[in-house]
């Protein structure tokens, strides 16, 4: 059985693309653009577009690592959520909100000035 689902890119730019999202038998088969959005109306870029690639690319990161002396172990998500709210925390408390930004880079979130 296949469905059409509307979501929209998890890849953080400004216009962030609507999409809909084709599932058959309960796995994403293709991403296009939604023609409804005001904004986009039906455009999704390459990046866009390769989310079913990185969705089931035996490349994908699947827990949190952490990285310690050169190597990256995996840590559960709790600590991982810890971890980052504590340097979160220690970062505004020292330097103020404006030491922080965020980039969401290929679904990572990666935290500046920690
Ligand atoms: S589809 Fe492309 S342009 Fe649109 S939000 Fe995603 S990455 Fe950005």
């Amino acid at each position: 059985m296949s469905k059409i689902i509307k979501s929209a890119c998890a890849l953080d730019c400004f216009d962030a693309c609507a999409m809909l999202v084709t599932v058959e038998e309960g796995k994403v088969t293709k991403v296009t653009g939604d023609p409804d959005h005001p904004i986009t109306k039906g455009y999704i870029c390459n990046k866009g577009r390769a989310h079913v690639d990185r969705m089931y690319s035996v490349d994908r990161l699947l827990y949190p690592l952490k990285k310690n002396n050169g190597r990256f172990n995996e840590i559960s998500w709790e600590e991982a959520i810890d971890l980052i709210t504590q340097k979160l925390q220690l970062t505004l408390n020292q330097k103020g909100p404006q030491s922080i930004s965020t980039y969401l880079i290929m679904d990572t979130v990666v935290f500046q000035n920690l």
